[in-house]
């Protein structure tokens, strides 16, 4: 057993898991919460002229709204377990032809504040799961954005304009971009913008979750 995978073992069993959806004890997401999810069916993201196309597995509410306020502002990391397998199913399901996943970036100034990047801990998951490589280091935030949530459609856009760049050789041709909650879609673009400007030909985009109807709260 690897030494990490031992550690985690011996903290589960002093601090016994709790759904981050409902609280009950004993799993980190549970079947009920599981079983509550809801596909999302919904319109495309608004703003997606970079993209190649938009993969978005559930309605961000309920149970998945909780379990990934639990990762983000409580941080549960371990949270990011079962999410990120719920990507990697939906990714398993509905297949994107693609030769790396990489994780949205926080700006170094968020990252340090929250400690970790939901959206890397989350592809950390898919890759593991499906065996795409994770890229994780040449995509970088170089703009400090204001919260999304505050602007509206051509605010978003402006706001993450130039906000990404890609720092390294040249990427792998097919790229999924991982996020964890999709809005307007104006940071997956922008960040698909740096890819393409450093040579990739295909962004693909993987999202948790987005609400339907009113634009949700920020999640950065
Ligand atoms: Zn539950």
């Amino acid at each position: 057993m690897p030494f990490a995978r031992f550690i985690d073992t011996l903290l589960s069993l002093l601090f016994p898991d709790r759904c981050a959806g409902c609280g009950r004890l004993g799993t980190l997401l549970c079947d009920e919460c599981r079983h509550r999810l809801v596909v999302y069916d919904g319109d495309p993201p608004r703003v997606a002229d970079q993209l190649t196309d938009v993969r978005i597995a559930y309605v961000f509410e309920g149970s998945l709204r909780h379990a990934l306020h639990q990762l983000k502002y409580h941080r549960r990391q371990r949270v990011a377990r079962p999410l990120g397998g719920l990507m990697a199913a939906h990714l398993q399901s509905h297949p994107l032809p693609c030769d790396a996943l990489i994780p949205v970036p926080l700006h170094p100034k968020r990252l340090k504040e929250r400690g970790f990047n939901q959206a890397e801990l989350l592809a950390r998951e898919v890759a593991a799961a499906t065996g795409v490589p994770l890229i994780v280091g040449p995509l970088v935030r170089v703009k400090a954005t204001h919260q999304q949530a505050l602007l509206d459609v051509a605010g978003r856009i402006e706001n993450v304009a130039d906000a990404f760049a890609w720092t390294g050789p040249a990427p792998p041709a097919r790229v999924v971009l991982v996020d964890d909650v999709l809005t307007t879609g104006a940071t997956v673009n922008a960040c698909a913008a740096a890819l393409r400007a450093g040579g990739a030909r295909a962004v693909y985009a993987l999202a948790l979750a987005r609400s339907r109807g009113r634009t949700p709260l920020s999640h950065r």
